[in-house]
């Protein structure tokens, strides 16, 4: 029961790694927070963890609507604050950029970038006034490296690093951490938000093709679980998990 007594918001917990990892603190005692757009799954998945005997609020929301964020927030704050942020919700909508598929973009950047600037302003005062909180942003190796097609996602992975590192430091003074963890390719549902016919094609049977060479959403829990279970004089900057047979 490492996370007994704290409140862990995990974004995007509809699928994958956020279900993983919300499944994962409540395993181990965290109340949480699940937020997605897909308010039947988070229901779903609310009612597996209340039998762990924690207590979970489902929060449906846009993570790129600001508004309905900034009334999160509010909840949030007056239910007693969040101790943990688990910032992950993201969309992979990669194509050319020659196809000029500009909603697309768009998208990536609104719920990529603004989202998770989104969440960390709506906890991150509140962590600030406690002297205490841990803010982990999920980004990519695409924050580090980048691929034909991938080149507005991996901009906003990019992004999201830049944020990080820049938020851990700034964060010293008020007690709270700051981790980015950059997983490589996840036996997720991430390919299908490509709606780019022939690179969702190439990315299924490529990158995504062998699932046994996949790291699984467990496997970032795993990472996620570290990072929070460190000493509070510890701080895991960045955390960057490869596949092993992934180049
Ligand atoms: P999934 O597609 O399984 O999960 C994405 C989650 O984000 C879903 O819960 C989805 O919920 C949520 N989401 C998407 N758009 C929005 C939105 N506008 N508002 C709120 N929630 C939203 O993929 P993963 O679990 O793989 O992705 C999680 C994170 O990991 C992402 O940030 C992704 O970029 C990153 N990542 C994934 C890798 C992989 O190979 N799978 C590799 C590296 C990083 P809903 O649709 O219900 O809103």
């Amino acid at each position: 029961m490492k996370f007994k007594g704290k409140r862990a918001w995990i974004t995007g917990a509809s699928s994958g790694i956020g279900q993983s990892v919300a499944r994962r603190l409540a395993q181990q005692g965290a109340d949480v927070v699940i937020s997605a757009r897909r308010a039947e799954r988070l229901h779903e998945l609310a009612a597996e963890l209340r039998e762990l005997g924690v207590n979970v609020h489902v929060a449906p929301v846009d993570v790129s609507d600001r508004a309905a964020m900034e009334a999160l927030a509010v909840t949030l704050a007056e239910q007693g604050g969040i101790d943990i942020l688990i910032n992950n919700a993201g969309t992979m909508p990669i194509s050319p950029i020659i196809n000029g598929r500009v909603d697309e973009w768009d998208q990536m950047i609104d719920v990529n970038i603004k989202g998770v600037l989104y969440a960390i302003h709506a906890v991150y005062s509140g962590m600030a006034e406690r002297k205490q909180g841990h803010i982990i942003n999920v980004s990519s190796i695409a924050a580090r490296v980048t691929y034909p097609s991938a080149g507005v996602y991996a901009g906003t992975k990019h992004a999201v690093r830049a944020i990080s590192e820049t938020l851990r430091k700034e964060a010293i003074r008020f007690g709270v951490r700051v981790t980015d963890i950059q997983p490589g390719s996840v036996d997720t549902e991430l390919p299908d938000s490509i709606g780019h016919d022939k690179i969702r094609g190439i990315v299924k049977s490529n990158m995504y093709g062998d699932e046994a060479a996949m790291l699984k959403p467990d496997d970032i829990a795993n990472a996620v679980v570290y990072a929070l279970e460190q000493p509070a004089h510890v701080d895991v900057g960045e955390l960057l998990i490869w596949p092993t047979r992934q180049e």
